[in-house]
């Protein structure tokens, strides 16, 4: 089985990637592990994303894609994979054609888990930090006892400016703008399927599995 797993900031993408990779058998390729294992063993590619990333800039698609490669043609790969975070454009879902044709291979489904702009900028956005420990909570999905407070340490609770509102809305309309012309390139293709991420996580979880073709 071969994946591909989209879904903006919030959707919970991470979460159901984790469970998906046990549940099919089949390494999960997010772009985050590839360059952190690249620049780890300092393969060439490793070291070239290394510097861009030094200097605060994007990681040009030729070596992204060649990390994509190297981590593609490992034996572990070959019985299916599960993609996370790559391709984000449709210049690198070009390039990942090509890449799998070399392979002869072939993705069997796009995944979108959709979620509604304003229950994402409320997921982004729901985040407090304590300002002593450091503790994370979030106002809806995991509220401290009382409002402001660490529930460990009795701190005051903050909200990072990553995660303020302003910072959400331009996040969102970065990955929307990005991912959108994917969208329609894997549609043409007939691998794409939406799924309804303003569910439980179990939920998600069943719909995908049933778009996988492998029941709830
Ligand atoms: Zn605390």
């Amino acid at each position: 089985m071969r994946v591909l797993l989209m879904g903006p900031p919030g959707a919970g993408k991470g979460t159901q990637a984790e469970v998906l990779v046990q549940d099919l058998a089949v390494p999960h390729i997010s772009t985050g592990d590839m360059f952190r294992a690249a620049i780890q063993n300092g393969t060439p590619l490793g070291l070239q994303a290394k510097l861009f990333m030094d200097q605060g800039q994007l990681v040009p698609d030729d070596v992204t894609c060649g990390i994509v490669r190297e981590r593609l043609v490992a034996p572990d790969c070959r019985d299916g994979f599960l993609l996370d975070g790559f391709p984000r454009t449709v210049p690198q879902a070009e390039v990942l054609e090509t890449i799998l044709q070399e392979l002869q291979m072939a993705l069997d489904v796009v995944i979108d888990i959709q979620v509604s702009r304003e229950a994402l900028v409320q997921r982004l956005t729901g985040r407090r930090i304590c300002r002593q420990c450091g503790a994370a909570f979030h106002v809806v999905f995991n509220p401290p006892e009382q409002p402001g407070k660490c529930d460990k340490c009795g701190g005051e609770l903050y909200q990072r400016t990553d995660d303020s509102p302003e910072t959400a809305e331009n996040r969102l309309d970065v990955y929307t703008k990005q991912t959108q012309p994917l969208v329609e390139f894997y549609q043409t293709k007939g691998l794409y399927q939406v799924i309804n991420g303003e569910q439980t996580r179990q939920a998600v979880l069943a719909d995908i599995c049933r778009a996988l073709g492998r029941g709830a």
